[in-house]
């Protein structure tokens, strides 16, 4: 094991019997040996350093109707809201001051946010806090749109490709939905000048552990800025509610092996890691992740963005409490930095 561990290292690349061996047989001992190499590459290429970036979730309305996710179009029992421009404002204020330098914005599909709108909102960002970043995550658009909106001023764009297998991405989604959109749209948002991520959920309904490793070769073939990947969890009001959650341990060994094939890659501890697990941020972080994202909504709103069943919103996840991070963090030999944190390119 250890050997095919190094190999990943030097190589970048595995096999796919090697892939699978790595994913299904690792053992404890290994999977320290795993973690602590992931946390070398990460320190080569970015310090100790974590990157925060505060999570402003913008909208719970949503068009589409995703099996997994809670705020679906057919979930009734949603209580819906949308935060207008004075209160996205005011949510990058408090963040700016408690020391975010990106802001993400992230929604369901939702029409009210037209591209105007969204414009008008990211250039008074970028005009009230002209060093920060701005990050979309609002789904699929038009080529025109994800356009318009970097030529406003966002930098960065999070759109999970969730499987990169045809006949499981539509079991996971309505038939109007298609991989082929979201792989697109992944590809124009390159092309337009973004910063991209992409991810999957582990441990979705329906998934193979060959499906993983073909979603770690579209990442390599893809070569996104961020990776997000998180356990899927399952939410009660959705057709899934009964099925059960992704494992936190394969989540660690992915985000690992992420690491080792992207050295340079954004790799954020997520929020359904920290909810899967009470120290799934930690333990994320110890794999090789870089990134955290607290979360900067209204506080009467963050019950309101349920993608799944108990999700974290309050305590470090929240980012009010940005100290006891910093603490968790520290504890770990990281630092919570004040930076924008951009992709660094490396040769
Ligand atoms: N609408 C945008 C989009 O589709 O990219 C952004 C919001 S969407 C709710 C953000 C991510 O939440 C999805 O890409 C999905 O991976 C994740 N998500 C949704 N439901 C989930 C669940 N039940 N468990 C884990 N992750 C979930």
């Amino acid at each position: 094991m250890k050997q095919i561990i190094d190999r990943l290292r030097q190589n970048r690349d595995l096999s796919d019997g090697d892939f699978l061996t790595l994913l299904t047989e690792i053992g404890e001992a290994e999977k320290a040996y795993l973690f602590a190499v992931a946390r070398t590459v990460r320190q080569s290429v970015y310090g100790d350093d974590v990157y925060i970036r505060g999570l402003i979730e913008v909208s719970n309305y949503c068009k589409n109707d995703c099996l997994y996710c809670g705020i679906r179009k057919s979930n009734q029992k949603v209580s819906r809201y949308r935060l207008d421009e004075k209160t996205i404002l005011s949510c990058c204020d408090v963040g700016y001051s408690l020391g975010f330098r990106t802001f993400v914005l992230q929604g369901g599909e939702d029409g009210w946010y037209t591209d105007e709108r969204l414009v008008a909102v990211i250039r008074q960002i970028k005009a009230r806090y002209p060093t920060v970043a701005v990050t979309l995550s609002l789904g699929e658009r038009s080529e025109d749109s994800y356009r318009l909106l970097f030529e406003a001023g966002a930098d960065r764009y999070l759109l999970r490709h969730e499987t990169i297998v045809p006949e499981h991405y539509q079991k996971l989604h309505p038939a109007k939905m298609s991989l082929k959109n979201r792989i697109d749209c992944l590809e124009t948002l390159k092309k337009t000048g973004f910063q991209v991520g992409c991810g999957m959920m582990v441990g979705s309904p329906f998934q193979k552990m060959e499906y993983l490793i073909e979603d770690l070769r579209f990442l390599q073939r893809f070569n996104p800025q961020m990776v997000g990947i998180g356990p899927f969890l399952p939410h009660s009001d959705t057709p899934f509610g009964e099925q059960s959650p992704g494992s936190v341990e394969l989540t660690l060994v992915l985000l690992s092996i992420i690491r080792l094939l992207l050295p340079s890659v954004l790799l954020p501890a997520t929020t359904a890691l920290g909810t899967a697990a009470e120290d799934g941020r930690e333990r994320g972080i110890l794999a090789g992740a870089n990134v955290v994202m607290p979360n900067l909504s209204p506080a009467d709103v963050r019950m309101k963005y349920l993608l799944y069943n108990n999700k974290r919103s309050y305590g470090s996840e929240a980012a009010e409490c940005l100290n006891d991070l910093k603490r968790r963090m520290e504890h770990l030999g990281c630092h919570v930095v004040v930076a924008k944190g951009d992709y660094k390119y490396m040769p």
